[in-house]
């Protein structure tokens, strides 16, 4: 059966970023992850030949299994760092593999690292060969604990280098640089964004990889308690799929992104407290919210400037924490089964 594709799917296109994309053969990494499978969905919907490559650390079968028979989808699996680079022909590379959940990147530090480092090398090689451009999904933690809020592209960070979440803000922030010297070495095409917290469907609700969002929504649903890190006032800017994918594809469509990095997130900065309070309210939940200690280096504060992301993209998020946790929600609630 083919695949029909919903209007969410499909509305991040725009007539220019179709006739941009729809001949082109891609390469995304993590295609089966949260993000990843996105893509390919929307990317598959366009006609891109896209290839799909995942090792399944984190990301699952189920979220591309719609995309299994499109004569336009192939899937790998296999392991970026470690494996012989496909060989494939492609015009360009989405790298989005890497583990990003803090509770299990720190389970998996020295993959995450790698992942980073030797799998965005052999990727970049991989672009090199084929004369492709290359997106890079860089993130917030670049920052660590950023002392400018809303933070800016130009703001250098401030990261634990040998903290516990350093695997990763290290790992990401290697990958930039590893970027920014193959563009100034080779002249390669780069683009990298750097992804503030995203969630919605497909976001792992479970155990370690659970995110925030989806772990609370997940423990209102089935009347567990709510966890709260501290003291609930550390705050986060939480972007819907859509709007963060809608951000890429202009990206990697867009000229003036050639070389740039560019904040995607949504400005609109909640505490933790009240993103659980809120997912309580909506899920109409009687779940009690409790305290748990802390984890170290926790970020106080989390919220992009995305002036850049206006003036070079003409980007702006459009969903609502509300309207993105409602579908969320509903997402979660019928994959939980019906009973909640
Ligand atoms: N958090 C929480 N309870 C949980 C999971 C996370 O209070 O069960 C907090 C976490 O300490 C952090 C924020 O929620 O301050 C976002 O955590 P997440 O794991 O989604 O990713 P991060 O933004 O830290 O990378």
């Amino acid at each position: 059966m083919i695949y029909q594709f919903t209007r969410e799917e499909t509305a991040s296109t725009t007539d220019d970023v179709k006739k941009t994309l729809q001949t082109k053969n891609m390469l995304v990494t993590g295609g089966a992850g949260f993000i990843g499978s996105w893509i390919c969905t929307i990317l598959a919907n366009l006609g891109t030949h896209i290839y799909c490559i995942d090792n399944l650390s984190t990301g699952l079968t189920e979220n591309i299994a719609h995309l299994h028979g499109a004569r336009n989808f192939h899937f790998e699996n296999l392991d970026i760092d470690s494996s012989d680079p496909p060989k494939i022909r492609v015009d360009g590379i989405l790298h989005l593999a890497s583990r990003a959940s803090p509770e299990d990147y720190q389970r998996e530090p020295v993959e995450t690292l790698l992942t980073n480092s030797v799998g965005t090398r052999n990727m970049l090689e991989l672009a090199r060969k084929n004369d492709a451009f290359f997106f890079y999904s860089s993130t917030s933690e670049v920052y660590g604990d950023p002392s400018i809020i809303p933070t800016p592209e130009t703001y250098w960070g401030n990261v634990n280098p040998i903290g516990p979440r350093s695997c990763y803000d290290e790992g990401k922030r290697f990958g930039e640089a590893l970027c920014m010297a193959y563009q100034r070495k080779y002249g390669l095409d780069i683009r990298i964004t750097r992804i503030f917290n995203t969630y919605g469907p497909r976001l792992r609700e479970d155990g370690a990889y659970a995110r925030v969002t989806s772990r609370f929504i997940r423990q209102a649903l089935t009347g567990q308690n709510i966890t709260i890190y501290g003291d609930g006032k550390q705050t986060r800017s939480f972007c819907y799929i859509t709007d963060t994918v809608t951000a890429i594809l202009k990206t990697i469509t867009n000229k003036k992104a050639k070389g740039q990095v560019i904040n995607i997130g949504n400005p609109h900065e909640t505490t933790i407290l009240q993103l659980a309070q809120k997912i309580r309210q909506l899920t109409r939940s009687q779940s009690k919210i409790v305290y748990k200690p802390l984890p170290q280096d926790d970020p106080k504060r989390r919220c992009p400037d995305i002036s850049k992301a206006k003036q070079l993209l003409n980007w702006q998020p459009t969903t609502s924490l509300q309207q993105g946790l409602e579908k969320t929600i509903e997402w979660l609630r019928s994959r939980l089964g019906k009973q909640f």
